[in-house]
Parts: C-alpha cells; structure tokens; sequence
C-alpha cells in the first residue's frame, strides 16, 4: 500500500458549522459559521453574473483588477498582495512557503480551527498558547513561546472563537521583540467588526515591520463566503512568496468579479455590518440581562465557555431552531445574525441556569 507521508495522518479534521435541524412551526437559523446573515446585493449579483457567463475562460491569473482595487483600497503596491481562495489559502501558502519538518508555529488556542489542520499539514509543529480566561490572546506568554525554530507566529484579531480583538500598542509592542526572520501574521478575517479605542492598525505595522503579513477575507463582512476569496498584505518579498506558490488559476473568475464589485460597493456593505454590530451589541445586553457572561466580542459572534455544558446549550439551542457551533467540552460559539434569532437564543438563556 501506498502511505502518505506520516504526517498527514496527524491532520485534525475541520469541524463545519452544520446546518439548523427543521423544527415544526419554527423558521429556524444557521448561526454556527459566521456567514453574514444579508443576502447579496443586486449590483454585485448581476456583476458576478456577467462572469458566470464567461465561464468558458480561465480567470485572470494575475487577479489585475482586485489587486487594483485593493491598492488603491490599503494604501500598498499591487506586489505586495497575494489573493486564494479564502484568507484559509493564504495560510496554507504561506507554511507552504516558509515552514517545514522542524519548524515551529506558534499560536493561540484556543483560536481558529483551520490553524492546526493547515499547520500539521504543512509537516511543521503547532505551539499552541492558551488564551487567557477572558479569550484573550496571552502575548506574553506567545513572546515567550518563540524559538530558534519558530518561522511563523499567528495571531488572530479578533479571535475565532472566543471573540476579544488585539490593541494596537499590544501588538506594536509584541512585533518589536520578535526576531525579523520570524513572519507574524495578523488574521484580521473579522477587522470590519472592530469597534474599539486603539484598534490594531495592520498596514502600519507592516510599513515598520517587512515581516508582519496582514490577512483579510471577502468572507464575512462582504459576505462572499461560497465564492472562496480572500487576500494577504505583505512586504513585496513575503506577497511574492505567496503567489509563487499558489495553485494556479486558484481564484476563479466569479469570485473575482464578485470581490471587485464588493469593494465598488463597500458603502452599502458596510452600512450592514454597523446593522449587524448593533444586533451584536443587542445580542450582549440580553446575554447580560439573562445572567450570563460572554467574553467581549469584537467580531459577528460570541462565545460561551461551558466546558461539560457545551452539548446542553448547544442541543437546547437546536431545538429552538438555532444551529449553533459547540467545540465538545469547551464551548459554544453563535453568530450574530437575524434579530429573531437574537430574541430567541436570550429566551432559551433566560430559561437555562446560567454557568455558577
Ligand atoms: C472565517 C475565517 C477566516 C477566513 O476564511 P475564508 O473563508 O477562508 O476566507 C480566516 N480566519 C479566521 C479566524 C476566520 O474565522
């Protein structure tokens, strides 16, 4: 028999967010992936419509027209950008490009999912630094964490699942003592749900340092998620590395259409997410209200840390209608999403006792 090299058969499997089970009498809600609840608009629609007839063609290898865009957008060189399909790409491309057998990558947990499948399936090793007990990232403790093998160091902003954002001066202070030949990529995928005084400002941090790498996605906030795009900022050298080794073709020519017609369109999309964020802060005040604590969410979801009551909320929610996302033993994660949603996941908290 034929094996795969050893560590692929380490690779920790991706839990997706499933679908809400029917309920009878109930309009029921997925809010276990973070999607943006808001269909598309009718302009990017009929854009991406337009290249969806093309579909005879290969896209455009050099995604000419959003690296323009995203230029113009950020303030950067079209070199220093490198597009895939989704800012979960651009992770994989990067430990693609810059780690291997021995190398180290050090990040939070717990954070996002995709880090250890795409770690491991790199043949590098994850370090994993645990959050505090409020999901904050522990930067002390992930400063501590770097080695002489350490390549790469993640740091997700704000974090997926637990919800707290990194401060600029935080962040400012923790690149400024690791080493230059170390790459520290800020995960921004939830950045236009930020409402904090200092919020991290990413393209200055790459201006003082070549080796911060910025990651952003069309898949939340511009609510493009089943188009798969998402993009990296970086020093003309790092963005270099990324696209060289990327699949080719990887981004199709929909996705493109549809990210450029987004960012033509941020006006409109932005004035949703200030909706969605009110309905987060809405969202809080009934957690609050029920008597139960959430850590502060600075993205479209929040997360309670149950441990053993994990699968109780989660089930209690499913029967209400709500498909929600439970990490077995440590807790649950809820999107923000429909107002009826909202008032029905407070009701259900009203109903349950909340953690002592
Ligand atoms: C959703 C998410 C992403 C982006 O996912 P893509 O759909 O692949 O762009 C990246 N990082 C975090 C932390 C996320 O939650």
């Amino acid at each position: 028999m034929v094996e795969p090299l050893p560590h692929v058969r380490e690779i920790p499997p991706y839990v997706p967010g499933k679908p809400p089970t029917a309920q009878p009498g109930l309009t029921t809600y997925k809010l276990s992936s973070n999607e943006n609840p808001y269909p598309p608009l009718a302009g990017v629609l009929a854009t991406t419509e337009q290249a969806v007839a093309a579909m005879n063609r290969y896209p455009d290898m050099g995604c000419a027209a959003l690296y323009d865009a995203l230029a113009t957008k950020l303030g950067v060189g079209t070199d220093q950008l490198a597009a895939g399909t989704g800012s979960v790409a651009l992770i994989y491309h990067l430990l693609t490009a810059y780690c291997g057998p021995g190398d180290e990558v050090v990040h939070a947990w717990r954070s996002f999912e995709a880090y250890p499948i795409a770690v491991t399936a790199s043949g590098a090793t994850g370090v994993r630094v645990p959050v505090t007990a409020d999901g904050r990232h522990d930067l002390a403790a992930m400063a501590d964490a770097i080695t002489a093998r350490t390549r790469v160091v993640l740091l997700c902003t704000p974090n997926n699942p637990t919800g707290p954002a990194l401060g600029h001066a935080e962040v400012a202070t923790f690149v400024a003592g690791v080493p230059e030949d170390v790459l520290v990529v800020i995960d921004e995928a939830y950045l236009e749900f930020v409402r904090m005084a200092d919020p991290v400002d990413g393209p200055a941090l790459l201006r003082a340092h070549p080796n911060v790498v910025l990651l952003r996605t069309f898949s939340k906030a511009y609510g493009l998620a089943g188009l798969r795009v998402g993009y990296a900022v970086a020093s003309a050298d790092v963005a270099g590395a990324l696209r060289a080794v990327a699949l080719p073709f990887g981004v199709s020519s929909v996705a493109q259409a549809a990210a450029v017609a987004s960012l033509a369109s941020e006006d409109e999309l932005f004035a949703r997410v200030e909706s969605l964020v009110a309905e987060r802060d809405r969202l809080v005040a009934g957690i609050t209200a029920a008597g139960w604590w959430v850590p502060e969410p600075q993205g479209n979801f929040v997360w309670f840390d149950l441990g053993e009551r994990t699968a109780e909320l989660a089930a209690a929610a499913g029967e209400a209608g709500i498909a929600v996302r439970p990490f077995a033993g440590e807790g649950v994660r809820v999107s923000v999403g429909e107002p009826e949603a909202t008032d029905r996941l407070v009701e259900l908290l009203g109903r349950l006792a909340p953690p002592a």
